[in-house]
């Protein structure tokens, strides 16, 4: 392999040492005067402290949504609204660099998907809803909309700035005020952009950030105020959440695991489909809840596939996640480098084949090389269960209805990826998939206009689009 001289980015990403709770417009230290580390987990080393919101801290929060809703926030005409939405997507623009490598040391992912990806998804999706908050009468043409209220949100650590975008923006434009709670691992991006809405303006308690770990979360949901709660994490914990809302009048939506499957046919283009499955299954180090994670693969062309698979994945760069080359960074935590670990040993225990290319892993930090399973069979763990890493599950199949079966047979429905030069085809199994979103001839494209969300263990509700708006909204 040609050996690419080290690049590394050199942006100040202007970290504190120490970030307080959000609330009420200003940073404000945490009632128990706790604080835990935000470590980096390329390198394991400490990056800031951050606040254990407790109980009280999580009240405060939603007392000061409550009073921006109903003082300021619930009252201004959406034309306002739309300014402040603006504001927020330039100022983040202006500050996209120093963003993006915030993002990376504290998550892991590569900083060239943090530029390219992640920090420009995160501006588009408010400049998005600023377009909407102007014309909320089209959202539901000949209904009244209104906003719900005080929402409450809880967010993973695979996409911290992408999904407080998803979660903040159509919320926002709807004319409702939130608390959210980001991931443990990765609270920093979600704290220093409490001082973009601080910079643009945005009136105090409109958006309320209080950190901590799953307690902290729960507090956020079961409390009494929010009308809605917006989940995005594991299904397991999607499921207690269910349990505990059961019966009250609160709205919900979850957006949860996945175990999606590309299927590519043999009259596919096959250098094409490869770098679709590349990228369905190894972006962000498969920390992607639509990640490709099984590969059905017609019989006719299985070996030709595998082969240019194998010969793909060998020249894959995986390491240091500051360094503008790197395809593979860092797994997000020790946690979930354990999990990928374990299910991968499982993997090889029932039988199937297991691929990895050489590579030299840093020494310190966490990271998983790119793996490839051929021989699976649906039975495998590796089949059924979601993995969260660069992790390939090879499945092959023979004709169309016995894709189809097999790419539903899960308890999953998030997204799908079909391959083949027949349109006719596409449209067959994007009509049979099981799936919120199913990509043809693609991968793993994201656009603000396009409602995401699953079917199935996947979830329910949609982010994104005009869906995924009425999903903050009262309907009369
Ligand atoms: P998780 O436990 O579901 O965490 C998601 C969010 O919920 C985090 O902010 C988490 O806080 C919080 N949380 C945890 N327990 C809670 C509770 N009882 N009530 C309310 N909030 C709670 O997911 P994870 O532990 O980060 O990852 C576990 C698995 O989830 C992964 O292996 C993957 O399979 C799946 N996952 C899916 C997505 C997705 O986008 N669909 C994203 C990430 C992970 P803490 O971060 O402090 O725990
Ligand atoms: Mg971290």
């Amino acid at each position: 392999m040609w050996e690419f001289d080290p690049s590394p980015e050199t942006a100040d990403p202007k970290l504190k040492r120490r970030y307080d709770l959000f609330i009420n417009g200003a940073f404000v230290a945490p009632k128990s005067g706790k604080y835990f580390d935000s470590i980096n987990p390329a390198n394991e080393q400490k990056l800031a402290e951050i606040a254990l919101a407790g109980r009280e801290d999580v009240d405060a929060a939603y007392a000061a949504a409550q009073r921006a809703f109903d003082t300021t926030w619930g009252r201004m005409p959406g034309r306002e609204r739309a300014k402040y939405l603006y504001r927020i997507a330039r100022l983040l623009q202006d500050r996209a660099r120093e963003f993006a490598v915030a993002e990376t040391l504290d998550g892991g992912k590569p900083v060239k998907e943090s530029r390219d990806f992640d920090v420009p998804m995160c501006a588009a999706h408010f400049f998005y809803h600023a377009g909407w908050a102007d014309k909320l009468e089209y959202v539901a043409p000949g209904r009244r909309v209104a906003p719900l209220g005080v929402v409450g949100q809880v967010i993973p650590w695979n996409f911290p700035l992408l999904m407080l975008a998803w979660k903040l923006a159509p919320a926002l434009a709807m004319g409702n005020t939130v608390v959210l709670k980001p991931a443990e691992t990765t609270s920093i991006t979600c704290l220093k952009f409490a001082e973009i809405l601080q910079d643009a303006g945005l009136p105090p308690g409109v958006v309320n950030f209080v950190t901590g770990a799953g307690e902290t979360g729960a507090a956020v949901l079961n409390h009494p105020v929010p009308a809605k709660i917006a989940f995005t994490g594991s299904t397991e914990v999607g499921k207690i959440i269910m349990r505990s809302l059961a019966g009250t009048e609160k709205k919900m939506t979850l957006e949860l695991g996945g175990k999606a499957a590309n299927i590519v046919f043999d009259d596919a283009p096959l250098d094409q489909a490869v770098e679709g499955i590349v990228n369905g299954i190894f972006f962000n180090q498969g920390h992607v809840c639509c990640a490709g994670s099984r590969l059905l693969v017609h019989e006719p062309v299985a070996a030709a596939v595998l082969a240019k698979l194998k010969n793909r994945i060998k020249v894959l760069r995986v390491g240091d996640p500051m360094d503008k080359n790197t395809d593979i960074g860092a797994i997000n935590s020790q946690a979930q480098l354990q999990r990928i670990q374990e299910l991968v040993k499982s993997g090889t225990k029932e039988g199937a084949e297991m691929f990895q290319p050489a590579c030299r892993l840093p020494a310190k930090g966490f990271y998983f090389p790119p793996t490839i399973f051929s021989g699976v069979s649906m039975s495998h763990r590796i089949a059924r269960e979601e993995i969260f890493g660069p992790v390939l599950s090879i499945l092959t199949f023979r004709t169309v209805d016995e894709a189809i079966e097999k790419a539903n047979n899960t308890a999953y429905g998030l997204s799908a990826g079909v391959w083949t030069d027949k349109g006719s085809r596409i449209l067959k199994m994007s009509v049979e998939l099981k799936a919120g979103v199913v990509w043809a001839n693609t991968y793993n494209k994201f656009d603000p206009t396009s409602p995401f969300g699953g079917y199935k263990e996947s979830g329910f509700g949609r982010e994104g689009g005009r869906q995924g708006l009425l999903d903050y909204a009262k309907l009369t």
